[in-house]
């Protein structure tokens, strides 16, 4: 199975989610938003429609009658007649946008409504009106009644005369589309501005795990590189100053290679380079030497008879005295070169960026600090000689082959007598 990486993880199971559950919250929202704008709508039709009848009754008291003359509908209410006076129905609609129509029946007989530019006097209402709130008595709120050829979002209410007879209604309302149109004026910038808002918390939210990520990856490829046994790979400095739990994993990982490296490229006994590390670093100078031409000295040290030591002082003695010498090199050469311990009582010195007469200075003066040296071992003190056999650096041959010709200067001052450096 194909693995998925952390960042595909994170789109699947965090961002996509968030997505789905905002883009959720949104539509209900706009839903819930929509409902509540069409029930303020509805309350504003009845208002307008109760004011219109409470302000009939007011300034017109008495009874709804009908009178037919000349072959025209005469409403009346109380002594006035109301038809043909549409100065109120139509302020109201100049001021609210709202259509008012009185109904003496089924019949509008006062309106604001017009039909192909004519007034929609006496026109009827639809049928479904007639039998909800005509003969039904009820009041009622419709979405989409159908006035002329519009739609309507209408309230209706039926007119009692003072016997009880409903003699009549009363309607409120406004185009449909005109009410859609104001709610999604309303509605629609709050949801462009939220879905603009997920969108932007979306990128954020990637960009910043695509950050995160990065440096996880990074520490996956610091971890590899030291498994694969490169343990000069180095960490981002971005990870390590970070104050959070990827850069305590970074420092904590900086920290185990240190440790990896201290255990694998030094002596045990002596803390100084081992003999691994002593080859690396011959044959790197050797690859510098032929890139960049720069010179360098090879020698081989080893301790005099140093069996005897141990012999005569036991072995322990003989630790302290590998130490010793141990640091006296390292001293010395500092800034010259690298020591590391070969073998037993053997040491392999690389002096970088010098010829052989370099060395055999610096040889000098490690030579002359060992045989000097009193070294303290229970109350006794040791002192110990050391033979070096030096080289010149030579590009031609193998590491090998270096370390056997310094060997082999070695093995002739042995011969010679010991104590000594042969060049
Ligand atoms: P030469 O002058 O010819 O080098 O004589 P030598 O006695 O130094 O050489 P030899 O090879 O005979 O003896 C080396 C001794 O070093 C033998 C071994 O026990 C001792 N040795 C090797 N490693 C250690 C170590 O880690 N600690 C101690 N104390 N002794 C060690
Ligand atoms: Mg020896
Ligand atoms: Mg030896």
């Amino acid at each position: 199975m194909k693995k998925k990486g952390l960042f595909t993880e994170v789109i699947l199971f965090v961002t996509i989610p968030v997505f789905i559950v905002s883009v959720l919250i949104v539509v209900l929202s706009y839903n819930k938003f929509r409902q509540t704008m069409y029930k303020q709508n509805q309350i504003e039709l009845k208002n307008i429609a109760t004011t219109v009848m409470n302000t009939y009754d007011m300034v017109y008291p008495g009874d709804y009658t009908l009178s037919k003359k000349g072959g025209k509908l005469h409403v009346y209410k109380g002594d006035s007649e109301i038809t043909g006076n549409y100065q109120y129905v139509d302020s109201i609609k100049e001021d609210t946008g709202i259509d008012i129509t009185i109904f003496y029946y089924n019949t509008r007989v006062v309106t604001s409504l017009y039909m192909n530019n004519k007034r929609m006097v006496g026109t009827y209402c639809s049928k479904i009106v007639e039998k909800d709130v005509l003969n039904g008595l009820k009041s009622q709120f419709y979405d989409s009644v159908k006035i002329k050829d519009e739609k309507f979002f209408a309230y209706y209410r039926p007119i009692y005369n003072s016997d009880g007879t409903c003699v009549g209604m009363m309607f409120a309302g406004k185009p449909t589309t005109q009410v859609d149109i104001e709610i999604n004026k309303a509605i629609i910038p709050t949801v462009i501005i939220s879905i603009i808002g997920i969108c932007v918390m979306i990128f954020v939210a990637c960009c910043f795990m695509r950050v995160l990520i990065g440096y996880v990856v990074k520490l996956k490829e610091f971890m590899n590189s030291i498994a694969n046994g490169d343990l000069n790979v180095d960490m981002d400095r971005n990870i390590v100053s970070r104050s959070d739990e990827i850069g305590v994993i970074g420092n904590a990982a900086v920290k185990m290679q240190k440790a990896i490296k201290d255990v694998v490229e030094h002596d045990v006994l002596t803390r100084i380079n081992n003999r691994r590390k002593g080859e690396q670093l011959l044959n790197q100078i050797i690859l510098d030497s032929r890139v960049k031409g720069i010179k360098y000295a090879v020698a081989m040290g080893d301790i005099d008879f140093f069996k005897n030591v141990n012999d005569t002082y036991g072995h322990e003695c003989g630790d302290v005295v590998l130490c010793e010498v141990a640091r006296i090199m390292s001293n010395d050469i500092v800034g010259k070169g690298y020591v590391s311990r070969w073998g037993g009582e053997e040491f392999l010195l690389i002096f970088e960026n010098r010829t052989k007469d370099d060395a055999v200075v610096v040889l000098n003066t490690i030579l002359n600090h060992i045989r000097e040296k009193e070294i303290i071992y229970k109350d006794l003190n040791v002192g110990v000689t050391m033979t070096f056999g030096v080289i010149e650096g030579d590009n031609s041959k193998s590491s090998k082959e270096i370390v056997k010709d310094a060997d082999d200067k070695l093995y002739i001052g042995k011969k010679a007598g010991r104590n000594r450096i042969v060049d």
